[in-house]
């Protein structure tokens, strides 16, 4: 029978990926269906766990250090009192006072004296984050519940990702909701043996993306579709990438079985190409062939998001104030503004006072993907929320606030904020000019790049060479690569991932200028790779002339 993965996982205090990869890294077999492993197999990997932590123990005496400290911080920390330290010091020549700041050089001579070792360690990210969440609510462990995952269907255009969304809706509505109206929300839930799953109802990836560039990932499972009779096209592979760069695991739904012309075989092909292993070749990726026109084979394929779900261990707590993403609004001539908000964690309820990027309000009215009125929202429910002063943006975050005025007072902060940063340009993202600059403060470390070019060749020629610029200092990652003009959606990905673009023969479009600029992404356009690649050489080394 075996172990579950994820309880072997909470046994070691491993989230259940770690405990994946560790199993994949000694080529342990699981069991795929019941993400089950042997009870022998579970204690090799337990032994390692027990191994590893007497090893930590022998680390006790090191001191983590994020600044330098004082001679007196200094002596706390090594139990010590400050008198002696001093006296240490002027011993190697250093005449210092109680409140004298430490190099890390003194302060590890010092602390080697009493036995113990200086770790220098990288401080807390300060930059405050305003469309961040407000309330910081700690949940215990055992206030969290399972949560229904949320699933995102991405995909070449024409493959059939609207189809699929239909047909999954269509077939699985609970009894006594068929024939009830449904309604477009932006998002739904359906129920699947008895567990609930909750579908982003607007394909592509734009929506995806443009969340993810906000910081709200709202998606666990991506579900990436790809036509049978015609394969892996170049919007497949940036879904591909795009659900990689956000670390959410893929399901591959190979569609259009049902024609004479289908090649699953040869869509299974074409995605060994862009780095996805089927299961069938020793991969891990899930493939499974369906026809969402004819509605074949798509329990199977809500099977295979719940095993992979349950891989993640979603868990939320219900009984709190709520916090959420808003996937889409729009101002109604009647209504007023309308925003769907997904619940992430929490339970919104009507009469909640709410704040959603920059807009505020009290929740008037929810309505559900049935158009039903509900009174409260859980976890992963996907919900109109009427009440707001304004329409928030798709990827805002939503949030439960204790009072009206604090409501309205965080809403007209972020405006204020919103403007006071629109006038400056946001100096974090990474471009050429400053490249060097922004090395040499520490501030990246990658350098990532996506690729837009005309043909594929180029794209693997300028890859495998901007690749080779990496150094010990900064790694270059090419985040997507992708054949045709430079558009909105590359945009976004580049400003998701914190990337420049690099046009090989391609040009962005208006739409992708504008959200360039807005963005604040550096676009640069080659017609010879010698010269992209140089570019990119010389910003690393502080030689490139500036670009006016
Ligand atoms: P989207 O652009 O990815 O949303 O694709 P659509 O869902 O609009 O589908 C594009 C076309 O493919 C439509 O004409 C669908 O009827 C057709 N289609 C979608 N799924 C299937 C399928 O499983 N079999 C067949 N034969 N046609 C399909």
């Amino acid at each position: 029978m075996g172990i579950r993965i994820y309880q072997l996982a909470d046994e070691l205090d491993l989230e259940n990926k770690e405990l994946i990869d560790i199993l994949q890294e000694l080529d342990i077999d699981i069991n795929s269906h019941m993400s089950t492993i042997e009870e022998d197999t579970a204690d090799i990997v337990r032994d390692m766990f027990e191994e590893e932590e007497t090893e930590e123990e022998s680390l006790e005496n090191v001191i983590e250090v994020e600044d330098v400290l004082t001679v007196k911080e200094l002596g706390e920390e090594l139990d010590v009192k400050p008198n002696k330290l001093i006296t240490e010091l002027i011993n190697m020549g250093t005449m210092a006072t109680i409140n004298q700041d430490l190099d890390m050089e003194t302060m590890e001579e010092l602390a080697a004296e009493y036995g113990y070792q200086i770790k220098e360690v990288e401080g807390e990210d300060e930059e405050e984050d305003i469309y961040g969440l407000v309330n910081d609510y700690e949940d215990k462990e055992e206030d969290l519940e399972l949560r229904p995952p949320v699933v995102t269907v991405m995909g070449h255009v024409d493959h059939g990702k609207t189809t699929l969304l239909d047909a999954i809706r269509k077939t699985n509505v609970t009894e006594g909701e068929a024939g009830g109206i449904t309604q477009h929300i932006g998002a739904y839930q359906v129920e699947v043996n008895d567990q609930k799953v909750t579908f982003l109802d607007t394909p592509g990836h734009e929506a995806f993306t443009s969340m993810r560039a906000r910081g709200a990932q709202a998606t666990d499972v991506a579900i990436i579709i790809v036509a049978a009779d015609d394969g892996v096209m170049p919007q497949t592979v940036e879904a591909i990438n795009h659900a990689q760069a956000a670390e959410v695991p893929i399901i591959v739904a190979v569609n259009k079985i049902d024609k004479p012309n289908a090649q699953p075989e040869k869509v299974k092909q074409e995605l060994t190409e862009h780095g996805l292993v089927v299961e069938e070749w020793g991969g891990d990726t899930v493939t499974v062939p369906i026809s969402a026109l004819k509605q074949q084979n798509l329990d199977e394929l809500l099977e295979m998001v719940l095993l992979t779900a349950e891989m993640e261990e979603l868990k939320a707590n219900p009984n709190r104030p709520a916090n959420g993403v808003i996937v889409e609004a729009e101002l109604d001539r009647g209504r007023g503004p309308v925003a769907t908000a997904l619940v992430k964690n929490g339970t919104l309820n009507i009469g909640d006072y709410i704040v959603a990027g920059s807009a505020h309000g009290r929740v008037r009215a929810m309505i559900d993907d049935h158009g039903q009125r509900v009174e409260k929202a859980g976890p992963a429910t996907p919900v109109e929320v009427l009440g707001l002063s304004d329409v928030p943006s798709a990827g805002d975050i939503l949030e439960v606030m204790p009072s009206g005025t604090n409501a309205r007072d965080i809403a007209e902060e972020r405006e204020e904020e919103k403007r006071a940063r629109e006038l400056v340009d946001h100096k974090t993202a990474v471009n050429l000019d400053d490249l060097f600059e922004q090395i040499q403060q520490g501030e990246i470390k990658d350098l990532n790049i996506v690729i837009k070019a005309d043909v594929q060749g180029s794209i693997e020629a300028l890859k495998e060479s901007l690749l080779d610029l990496s150094t010990d200092e900064v790694q270059v990652n090419v985040v997507h690569g992708g054949v045709g003009g430079i558009t909105e959606t590359d945009v976004m990905l580049a400003s998701a991932s914190n990337a420049i673009i690099i046009g090989f023969n391609v040009r962005p479009g208006t739409n992708a200028r504008k959200t360039a600029e807005k963005e604040n992404i550096d676009i640069r356009t080659y017609r010879v790779i010698y010269r992209a690649i140089e570019d990119v050489r010389k910003a690393m080394e502080g030689l490139l002339e500036p670009d006016y």
